[in-house]
């Protein structure tokens, strides 16, 4: 099954945009409402039920059940009596905010932290419309239940075969967009290392660098971007809060947010797809970037946005068959390439000097080169095809083996663990 992501621009005219945004704006209450309904059976369970807290008590009656997923989709309709603003939305949309908070629920559980929270006005940026009994799109037109048809810049056209499954609609700054889920039913093989091997070092003082000695600079519409925004966030601060010139800076403000996430986002999609275009198996280190942004250059880190662009290439090596992976990143950049001794140096050398064979290079391209080693060694030890072997890859009997091998060995446990 092959499932993507289309972006295009809406553009709903004035009572379409007023309703679209009173939908946001009952979605958002009816999240809000779910929301506290589990915070108040989460507080009111927090003491033992024959003594008083002092802090929290929530009379609610001990044996109350959980709010959970189906117990409120099942009191929408009920509910929608006493708030009739309900009735409003379409109703498959709002069962998808209550979905979505208890996905937000889930997560929370699963990884034990960041408990869902509410949200404020303007929070709530998006509606899902999760079936369409026909295909809504025209060539024109998106056509939307209870809306009807919104003006639509189909940029590209949907590829024949493509079943359209969801839409969402999302809010940017002013500008309304609808991304929409298509899938095909298709098998799609998953990229096998191959060809040519490049690592890739990414960093702040040249944005990429790949084993192949290819240097790329950070682009400077970003530090030109920042001194507008600084700028106008500058004249935001000096508006008078909740006046209308407030709200017209405000706005400026997030289009020019809009517009730097666009320009980066498209300088990432060029540098994929260069990449792409190099090499046949992309290698990558397995950084937390989220770490590093907390550190000194933090601010430099999160406006490059490093997780955004591996996502991006990863994405890129997918649709374009070629083999994408991720290394361990412990001194990638001290290890010598050539040796594997390893050559301290502060950030302030750029040339890679090893002492012990006489490696010169640029520090950047030996880090790229460090990287790509590993990625060799680390498709040769999952037992893929290493470099040398790479032409083999594609006869028969060579993965099919192997597989089959462990399959066989799985089999065998479980028998002896019935025994
Ligand atoms: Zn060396």
């Amino acid at each position: 099954m092959l499932t993507m992501n289309y972006r295009y621009r809406l553009y709903p005219d004035a009572t379409q945009e007023q309703q679209l945004i009173e939908w946001m704006e009952i979605c958002r209450g009816a999240f809000n409402y779910g929301l506290r309904e589990i915070k108040d059976w989460c507080n009111s369970r927090k003491c033992a039920i024959d003594r008083c807290s002092l802090e929290k008590e929530y009379i609610l009656p001990a044996d109350l059940k959980f709010p959970g997923e189906i117990d409120q989709l099942n009191k929408l309709p009920s509910s929608k009596k006493e708030f009739p603003r309900l009735g409003a939305v379409p109703s498959q949309v709002l069962q998808q905010t209550i979905k979505q908070l208890h996905r937000a629920w889930e997560y929370f559980q699963a990884r034990g932290f960041g408990f869902p929270r509410f949200k404020k006005f303007g929070q709530f940026k998006s509606l899902l419309f999760p079936q369409f009994p026909e295909n809504p799109v025209t060539n024109f037109h998106l056509k939307l239940p209870k809306l009807g048809a919104i003006r639509i810049n189909l940029h590209r056209p949907i590829p024949a075969g493509f079943a359209l499954k969801q839409v969402r609609i999302l809010r940017k700054a002013d500008r309304w967009y609808a991304s929409i889920n298509i899938q095909c039913n298709v098998k799609v093989p998953t990229p096998m290392p191959h060809g040519h091997p490049i690592g890739v070092d990414i960093g702040l003082e040249k944005f990429l660098a790949t084993s192949d000695g290819i240097l790329v600079k950070p682009p400077k519409f970003f530090k030109q971007l920042l001194r507008q925004l600084k700028l106008l966030q500058r004249r935001l601060n000096r508006k008078q809060k909740r006046s209308f010139n407030y709200e017209k800076q405000r706005l400026k403000v997030a289009r020019l947010h809009h517009k730097i996430d666009n320009t980066r986002k498209n300088f990432h999609f060029h540098q994929a797809h260069k990449l792409c275009d190099a090499g046949d198996s992309i290698f990558m280190e397995d950084l937390d970037y989220r770490v590093s942004a907390k550190g000194m250059f933090g601010k430099q880190m999160l406006d490059a946005a490093f997780g955004q662009f591996r996502t991006i290439v990863k994405y890129i090596c997918w649709k374009r068959g070629k083999f994408f992976a991720e290394v361990d990143a412990r001194g990638t950049s001290v290890e010598c390439p050539n040796c594997g001794v390893n050559v301290k140096k502060d950030l302030s050398i750029r040339v890679h000097n090893c002492e012990h064979c006489g490696y010169i290079k640029d520090r950047d391209v030996a880090a790229g080169e460090n990287i790509r080693n590993r990625g060799i060694k680390l498709i040769s030890t999952l037992g893929h095809s290493g470099m040398e072997t790479a032409c083999a890859e594609g006869l028969p009997g060579i993965e099919a083996t192997q597989s089959r091998q462990v399959s066989q060995s799985r089999k065998g446990a479980t028998r002896k663990l019935k025994k």
